[in-house]
């Protein structure tokens, strides 16, 4: 058994060598903000990857910026896309990514995987409930919803109440949309005696937040829909790279389709299993727009123990922790915002959030914890409870239910106020 599988592993290695070797060569050859790093390029590993000089986001952006509107990372002429999304970068400005109808193919086959693994087949409807527009999470999940064969309907340009009759009137077995928006809409069905609209659905498939991976968030999703919660990532400039472990929870890295690095912030070094790093992918099948040795910003801790249902792909048990800007060391202590919100949403009638991170005038950084509280006196004991759960001080400011903003899309409820930013993560010290 182990002879078959580890020589099916090797296959898989040199099948992935293969395809990255013939990507390097097409990209190498005509996109002219790649050629650079790529150029004379021939991979004799898998890991000889790491001769590449990683890019992010802020890369791309900057091409854009010097070449508008879509920069210089095209391996075709611009006849040859046919999608054109937008996905929103740092300080506000935009990166506009485009794909090709090989590399949209290529899309739909990662979102058929994450579908699958959810149970997802033809027998289902599935509900989108997220807003039309340019970003990708809808059209990419609506062919992916397609490729496992199941029928769709598009909640796009409805209120909530729309949304859950459109479910109810239509059965609807699984909701696509992000977790805070899945309390949300069971939330509105209580409130507006609609609560039979949520008893067809069985799965609810979620992005865009940590939430889906957080046990207490996946929790409650299920207790307030009797239904399943999966989790899966991507990134418009890389792809769909997780699916949902339907056992163990969490997600796997699709390495069928990426190559995975998990390296501590700022640096190429890999991180030791169980530490939290960042993630730089290399997306195998994506070549109009390509994403090789791309610094993803988001950060995950990968489980070395294999997954209760034995996938051989990377397993992220806690999913996306955060983005690499989200996350502070303070007093040495790696601070996780999904970590923060687990220990939140432990409490009833808890509402919204928002942390700081701020400098005392006595130069120390602290952490501080706006939130909607029904009860103000539950602060107290969040306050406590978050000291023993992390390690750290973090003060708590009860806010009445109904102030801070409701979420959408991908909220972003970190502000970083202090003095001096410092190294956003520290190895080997994580409270998440
Ligand atoms: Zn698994």
């Amino acid at each position: 058994m182990l002879t078959s599988q580890s020589s099916s592993v090797a296959a898989d290695r040199q099948t992935v060598l293969e395809r990255l070797n013939r990507l390097i060569a097409a990209v190498a050859r005509s996109n002219e903000f790649q050629r650079e790093r790529l150029d004379g390029v021939f991979l004799d590993s898998v890991d000889d990857l790491r001769q590449i000089r990683p890019i992010d986001k802020d890369d791309l952006l900057r091409d854009q910026q010097a070449y508008p509107p879509f920069g210089r990372n095209l391996t075709y002429a611009a006849q040859q896309y046919v999608h054109l999304h937008q996905t929103s970068g740092t300080s506000g400005s935009t990166l506009r990514v485009l794909d090709t109808d090989e590399d949209w193919d290529w899309w739909r086959g990662c979102m058929h995987d994450v579908f699958a693994a959810a149970g997802v087949g033809p027998s289902d409807l599935v509900a989108l409930a997220y807003s039309f527009g340019p970003y990708i999470q809808f059209w990419a999940s609506y062919v992916g919803a397609g490729a496992v064969g199941a029928n769709r309907i598009a909640l796009g340009g409805m209120d909530s109440v729309q949304r859950l009759e459109t479910i109810r009137e239509y059965s609807a077995s699984a909701l696509v949309c992000t977790p805070s928006y899945a309390v949300r809409l069971a939330k509105v069905a209580d409130q507006r005696g609609l609560s039979d609209a949520l008893s067809s659905v069985r799965r609810i498939i979620c992005t865009g937040e940590p939430g889906a991976s957080l046990p207490v968030v996946r929790a409650q999703i299920e207790a307030l829909w009797q239904a399943r919660c999966f989790d899966h990532a991507g990134l418009s400039e890389v792809g769909p790279f997780g699916y949902p472990c339907a056992e163990g929870g969490g997600v796997h890295v699709n390495e069928r389709e990426f190559v995975v690095e998990i390296v501590a912030p700022g640096s190429e070094d890999p991180v030791a299993a169980g530490e939290p790093g960042e993630l730089i992918l290399t997306a195998i099948g994506r070549t109009g727009f390509p994403a090789i040795r791309y610094r993803t910003g988001d950060v995950v801790e990968c489980c070395e123990t294999p997954c209760p249902a034995g996938h051989t792909d990377r397993w992220l048990p806690g999913g996306i922790l955060g983005r690499t800007d989200d996350m502070a060391v303070i007093r040495g202590m790696n601070v996780f915002p999904s970590a923060i919100e687990q220990v939140l949403r432990e409490f009833d009638e808890i509402g919204e959030f928002r942390i700081t991170y701020y400098t005392e005038p006595t130069a120390m950084d602290e952490v501080k914890v706006e939130v909607e509280l029904a009860q103000p006196t539950q602060g107290r004991a969040i306050q406590a409870r978050l000291r023993t759960r992390l390690g750290l001080r973090v003060r708590i400011v009860p806010l009445k239910p109904g102030i801070l903003p409701t979420p959408s899309g991908k909220t972003r409820r970190v502000i970083d106020m202090r003095q001096v930013p410092g190294r956003r993560l520290a190895a080997g010290r994580g409270s998440g």
